[in-house]
């Protein structure tokens, strides 16, 4: 068989891989061609390549891999975690492949899909009511573990959150933007591991790259400026004043995480700026309907922060985005809302239109 010259042709990875594990990381930076002003170029980091399809399958991996080495967690020991679903699909992947067993707590508000794929992993997932926020399912795994001397993951507080995320998420940029300028990075936060790891290696690596940070316009726990209560050790000892539900899953929960904490006096921004959850869920679709990239509402939250910059940027400016999930977790959510699942009149009328498989009319 004669090959097309043209055709596009791939070589492999060229190394064969020991686990599904070492696939996390090492995502593509990819350029936004027909969203945002002409005269700023934006790239997007696609998280959804990560096995586990999120974010999130860095910070399990980092936290199982460091309490490994501490001796914090014991072979075939039970792994206890809250979530707002995607970490708990990281850590279950984790587990699955590594043989800990895993219970996840999250609030019955979080999509149904979540649930579904923490236990295809094998995952138990003990739902927590919706009226208690994060802060109810964060104090179920504390006293879950506690009951049962479990290993608790600990994402809200762990410094192997951000450690993993300056590991990687913020070497990869850097290595991906040697010899390109960087004018700024933008990011959201839930528990702020990609903020603080990030922020961290950019302020030494990249000093001149703004860092942009966003968070729900109606849950503006750091716009607002109001304290977070907490326990020594770190952990929230009350729900924020300044948090409303939002629908912007894994964002923002009602509580500031200590570990974003850390990263606001170590490192903190240069821009803070809001962004509401139907101009998130509005960009998320124009990401898939323009440029063909799936990502959940905090990545097209994200991206309508990174287009708000842009359009004031010099003439040049290249920005970054990071799109944390895959936007197939959200079918059952507002973000699918608007996309049926039957025939509308268009795609009637083309069935219709030539004679082979068509339905009966009623
Ligand atoms: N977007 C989604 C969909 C998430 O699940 C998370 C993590 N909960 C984030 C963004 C924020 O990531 P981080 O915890 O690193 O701040």
């Amino acid at each position: 068989m004669s090959l097309d010259t043209q055709i596009r042709m791939t070589k492999g990875r060229g190394h064969l891989y020991n686990s599904i594990l070492e696939t996390i990381g090492d995502t593509p930076t990819v350029r936004i061609n027909n969203l945002g002003p002409s005269h700023v170029t934006l790239y997007v980091k696609v998280e959804a390549f990560n096995p586990g399809a999120s974010v999130k399958d860095r910070l399990a991996i980092g936290i199982i891999e460091a309490a490994e080495r501490s001796g914090a967690l014991k072979p075939g020991q039970t792994v206890v975690e809250a979530s707002s679903g995607n970490t708990g699909i990281g850590l279950a992947m984790v587990c699955a492949q590594k043989g800990y067993p895993l219970v996840v707590t999250m609030a019955d508000s979080f999509s149904i899909e979540r649930r579904k794929l923490m236990r295809i992993f094998g995952a138990k997932v003990v739902l927590t009511p919706r009226a208690e926020k994060g802060f109810g399912m964060y104090r179920k795994a504390a006293e879950l573990a506690e009951a049962n001397g479990w290993f608790l993951a600990s994402q809200f507080e762990t410094p192997a959150n951000a450690a993993i995320h300056e590991a990687t998420t913020a070497r990869e940029i850097v290595a991906d933007f040697a010899g390109s300028r960087l004018d700024a990075f933008v990011t959201g936060y839930g528990t702020g591991g990609t903020f603080a790891g990030v922020s961290a290696h950019l302020r030494r690596e990249r000093p001149d790259t703004r860092i942009i940070l966003t968070e729900p316009a109606n849950a503006q726990l750091l716009g607002s400026g109001g304290r977070q209560e907490r326990k020594d050790g770190g952990a929230p000892a009350a729900s924020h004043t300044a948090f409303e539900p939002h629908p912007i899953q894994g964002w923002t929960p009602d509580f500031i995480p200590q570990v974003l904490q850390t990263a606001l006096t170590n490192n903190s921004y240069d821009e803070l700026l809001p962004v509401t959850g139907a101009d998130a869920i509005a960009w998320t679709l124009k990401l898939a309907s323009k440029e063909g990239i799936l990502t959940g509402i905090s990545g097209g939250g994200t991206f309508a922060v990174a287009v708000k910059v842009a359009e004031t940027a010099p003439q040049g400016s290249v920005i970054l985005c990071m799109l944390p999930d895959t936007g197939e977790r959200y079918m059952t959510t507002p973000l699918f809302e608007s996309i049926a699942d039957e025939m509308n009149g268009e795609e009637l009328a083309l069935s219709q239109s030539t004679p082979c498989a068509q339905f009966a009319a009623e």
